[in-house]
């Protein structure tokens, strides 16, 4: 079954094969040398004052984020599930909490922000994704994020990038907290989360919130390459091991461009053989569909075709189906899955089968060589 859900995603064997060797003490030497690599290349991918990892899935560091950097009012924008679960996160902790609330396709926009910022002047930080993975969109983060330090200077500006980070450049100019998940762009099992923080954030910290999830405990550690209490050994094995190959493959740069292509390919074969794309600012991390037949075509994705794909949640359950994009995906695999799209749709008896799909595919992703083989 070739899985193509936007998390967890696959874990490529090299990874898997480095975690494959017997538990390593978090006390030692060894370890240390570990954790000081997997930090020098984690400074790269982030390009923020300091980073953090967390023996937790994504959610923890979401909420080490907004219980260590919110001290009064957390506006949240809330175009889907993760969005949602910022403000339900802040009201957990006792925080106030503003959200801004859109359909699942349709991302914040600046003006909303500026308008509640202004009218609350409680908010001392907002807590945004830059991909929803809930409907596959992309909130236009950096200028919401320039804009809410124009209104407030000293706002923290908490982006999750879940789906992001690893999958797309990211200007952390105006961000002081960028979250990441292992089992997502960093092809890895789930468990492990990072933050990235700046030193602004670090300023606002002090000496932190709460106990597990206590950043200012961890920073002290973590800037002496151990850990406040037991690290995530294996993972953070299998992390290094995911960095030193996008270095290796390339660098980070190479696996932005491939991953956009991918995505602005797989969207348009989609289109072209009819179908809708959901958001209406695609994320490069997925592509979503919305169809009324959502439900069908992903089970004959799976009977037929051996591709697992993600459905949609609450509302949207039955009505999107979403394609990841993020790791060391190869267009091979993609070609494969939108060709068993148009297949479906053949079996469905909504379009005659005619190549379309994977023909559209080929020629968006490899236009630069057969542009220049004319
Ligand atoms: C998956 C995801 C999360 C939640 O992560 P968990 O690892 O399930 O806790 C948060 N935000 C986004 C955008 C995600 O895609």
């Amino acid at each position: 079954m070739l899985l193509f859900t936007p998390g967890p995603t696959p874990v490529p064997e090299f990874a898997r094969v480095s975690m494959s060797e017997e538990t390593m003490h978090h006390r030692t030497a060894e370890f240390e040398a570990v954790f000081s690599d997997t930090r020098e290349l984690l400074f790269k991918l982030f390009a923020t004052d300091e980073v953090i990892m967390l023996a937790s899935t994504g959610t923890g560091a979401m909420e080490a984020a907004v219980t260590n950097l919110c001290h009064d009012t957390l506006l949240s924008i809330n175009s889907g599930k993760f969005g949602e679960r910022f403000g339900k996160i802040a009201k957990a902790s006792g925080l106030a909490n503003v959200e801004i609330k859109n359909e699942w396709d349709t991302p914040a926009s600046v003006e909303d922000v500026t308008k509640a910022l202004r009218a609350n002047t409680k908010i001392d930080a907002i807590a945004i994704q830059i991909s929803e993975s809930a409907g596959g969109l992309r909130h236009n983060v950096e200028e919401i994020a320039a804009v809410a330090k124009e209104i407030n200077p000293d706002i923290m500006v908490i982006a999750d990038g879940i789906t992001a980070v690893g999958v797309e450049r990211i200007d952390v100019a105006n961000i002081d907290c960028l979250i990441a998940g292992s089992q997502k762009a960093l092809m890895l099992p789930p468990g492990l989360s990072i933050l990235g923080l700046s030193s602004k954030a670090i300023e606002k910290i002090g000496e932190g919130k709460g106990y597990y999830l206590n950043l200012a405990s961890e920073i002290k550690k973590q800037s002496q390459n151990t850990t406040a209490y037991t690290a995530a050994t294996t993972l953070i094995i299998g992390l290094r091991s995911v960095l030193q190959k996008i270095e290796n493959d390339g660098g980070l740069g190479k696996l932005y461009c491939d991953t956009a292509r991918r995505a602005k390919a797989t969207r348009f074969a989609l289109e072209a053989i009819g179908l809708h794309s959901y958001p209406s600012v695609p994320a490069r991390s997925m592509t979503t569909i919305d169809d009324e037949d959502a439900s069908k075509i992903r089970n004959i994705l799976k009977s037929d075709f051996s591709v697992n794909v993600a459905g949609g949640q609450d509302h949207l359950k039955g009505k999107i189906f979403r394609i990841n994009q993020m790791g060391f995906l190869e267009p091979y695999e993609l070609a494969w899955v939108v060709n068993a799209v148009e297949l479906s749709l053949a079996k469905l008896g909504r379009r005659e089968f005619d190549g379309t799909a994977s023909r559209m595919f080929n020629e968006e992703y490899f236009k630069s060589m057969l542009g220049s083989a004319k």
